[in-house]
């Protein structure tokens, strides 16, 4: 948000606790990144979204968070929404372990593959706040929300709309990328920044948004998965070596990217999903030296944190 201060300069509000100062983190084009120096968030300005085809192209793939919060929450005939459902490998693990599922997001052509693979579920294109006017009747006792906050315009409106739509009790659970994440020692990466990331999120800020929202947080975890890993392996690979980069998608990139073998059944599905184990076999050795140099401190490359209603 910008106004004009008493002087005439510009002052810019950060949009999660009201801060006014703040200093210039990175700049993109006609956008600018800002440090909120009272909350740590990182805010864009102008807080404007790129256009939803922008995520069309985007690959989805499964994170760690998918399997910490089904391995956390139990699921048996609770009913959870996925905001950013993607493909729907979450909303297919989630089915899995029984819960009632439902699903939003704003890229079409992945919905459509959400869709094929879980025909009886209810999954609408579109922003979260819109699909949750449309069903005011609907409460959840869980909704997730990973790698959503930081695409978001206004993310604190986001999580007052989820709040009101969870059962008394219910679980908020996000994740964003981790501002203290190691690769950065390589350079800005080209995907954070606005207007893909209009925001940066520390477990101080999003604690600060989510009290706002009514929602206290009760687990935070910042962890690396191991598909992370092999992204990142790419990302210094990409940048080591010149030639590379001439491959956006070099043989590690397109392992980062697999999404395991929902959808896939039988003895094809168990072939492919052996098939691709041991293509991780020859990245185990970079990711070892990856963890033994210490190049993950200090945490994760996402911050994790689940909330209930007040
Ligand atoms: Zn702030």
């Amino acid at each position: 948000m910008s106004l004009r201060g008493k002087a005439g300069k510009e002052m810019n509000i950060c949009p999660v606790c009201g801060g006014s100062e703040s200093s210039v983190a990175a700049r993109a084009g006609a956008y600018e990144m800002l440090n909120c120096a009272n909350c740590g968030l990182g805010y864009s300005e102008p807080m404007r979204a790129a256009p939803s085809s922008r995520y069309n192209v985007t690959d989805y793939f499964a994170r760690w968070e998918f399997a910490r919060f089904i391995g956390r929450i139990p699921g048996k005939g609770r009913k959870l929404l996925d905001v950013g459902c993607g493909k729907g490998i979450f909303l297919k693990m989630a089915e899995r372990v029984g819960y009632d599922v439902y699903g939003v997001d704003f890229n079409g052509p992945a919905l459509k593959t959400a869709r094929q693979k879980l025909p009886a579920v209810m999954i609408e294109e579109g922003k979260a706040e819109d699909f949750l006017k449309r069903h005011p009747e609907l409460r959840f006792d869980a909704i997730t929300a990973f790698h959503v906050l930081e695409h978001l315009e206004d993310p604190a409106g986001f999580l007052i709309s989820s709040a009101r739509h969870l059962t008394r009790g219910g679980m908020l659970a996000v994740s964003v990328p981790n501002p203290l994440r190691w690769q950065l020692k390589y350079g800005t990466e080209e995907w954070d920044v606005p207007p893909h990331h209009l925001t940066r999120w520390n477990f101080n800020s999003l604690n600060t948004v989510f009290d706002k929202a009514g929602l206290k947080i009760v687990f935070s975890s910042a962890e690396t998965g191991f598909g992370n890993d092999l992204a990142y392996v790419h990302a210094v690979l990409n940048r080591s070596w010149g030639i590379l980069s001439k491959f956006k998608r070099t043989p590690v990139y397109n392992l980062s990217q697999k999404t395991g073998t929902a959808g896939v059944s039988g003895v094809i599905g168990k072939a492919a999903g052996i098939k691709r184990k041991l293509m991780y076999i020859p990245a185990v050795p970079a990711v070892l030296i990856a963890k033994m140099t210490g190049w993950h401190a200090p945490g994760g490359v996402s911050l994790y944190v689940e909330a209930v209603k007040r």
